[in-house]
């Protein structure tokens, strides 16, 4: 049996990395970065677990922005790519640390999209890992096959966990992801409801933000079997510190959404 050398290198690099998930959602917007990155923190939290973000959205790259660390940029030893530390034990990687201008448009067809996946993979020097989530661009495009295809056959990937908020129009794109998830023999780990509601900071009423037809995501999984790992608030706090680059999981510790977070991460 031949095998391919840039799957058995993969395997190699990846051999240090304990979990490999990817953080899929069906539509863009949702706020599956914002999971990625929080899901990020409360990971490292533990001071004894060793994190680490790969962003292979190629043409939105959020993290670096996400994780305050956009104007860094890859440096290359003869390890490979050192990815940039944001915490002692938490590193991302991500195409906008090889840009040379952060409003650079990325216009790459698919080919040379996967060959940036590729090099990734093979190339960045991620040292003992916990927990490598690898966050993605919304949908099934050439990003998510070449992913799944290159880990799946290196015998290197966990799952996925899914994330979509409870309207009409992310869980109609969600089922398709699910179906991708199916088609491609990736497991399932869960789905995340983002802005599953509103909490008033005045007076603590919740709100639904987007009134679901069909019972959200919550029906969703029970109809596919699946589990709902965490129905995460809508937090006008969280979209700022995002914005900022700051982290918010560390700083608002006792909020809904941060409790969310830490019960994803047990
Ligand atoms: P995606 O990765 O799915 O495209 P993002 O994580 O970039 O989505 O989120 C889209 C926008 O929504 C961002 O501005 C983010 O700050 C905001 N956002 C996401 N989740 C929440 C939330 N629970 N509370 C407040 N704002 C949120």
């Amino acid at each position: 049996k031949t095998v391919d050398p840039d799957i058995e290198k993969i395997a190699d690099r990846l051999a240090s990395v304990k979990h490999k998930l990817l953080i899929l959602s069906g539509k863009g917007g949702v706020g599956k970065s914002t999971v990625t990155t929080n899901l990020g923190y409360a990971l490292a939290a533990d001071e004894d677990r060793q994190v680490a973000i790969l962003d292979i959205d190629i043409c939105g790259p959020s993290q670096a922005r996400m994780l305050g660390c956009e104007d860094e940029s890859v440096h290359d030893s003869v390890q490979g790519w050192a990815p940039i530390y944001v915490k002692d034990n938490l590193c991302v990687m991500s195409i906008a640390f090889l840009l040379q201008n952060r409003n650079e448009a990325v216009i790459w067809r698919g080919p040379r999209k996967n060959a940036l996946i590729k090099q990734f993979l093979k190339d960045v020097d991620w040292g003992k890992i916990d927990y490598l989530l690898i966050d993605t661009p919304p949908g099934t495009s050439d990003e998510h096959i070449s992913i799944v295809q290159l880990l799946l056959q290196a015998g290197c990937l966990d799952g996925a966990v899914i994330v979509t908020t409870p309207q009409e129009v992310s869980l109609l794109d969600v089922r398709k992801e699910i179906n991708f998830c199916q088609k491609t023999n990736v497991p399932i780990l869960g789905v995340v409801e983002n802005m599953s509601k509103f909490i008033c900071p005045c007076c603590n009423k919740e709100t639904e933000l987007f009134p679901s037809t069909t019972g959200g995501a919550t029906k969703m999984c029970e109809a596919l079997k699946l589990e709902l790992l965490e129905q995460l608030p809508h937090d006008p706090n969280l979209a700022a510190y995002m914005d900022k680059g700051e982290e918010y999981y560390g700083k608002f510790k006792e909020s809904p959404a941060s409790k969310a977070f830490a019960s994803l991460a047990e």
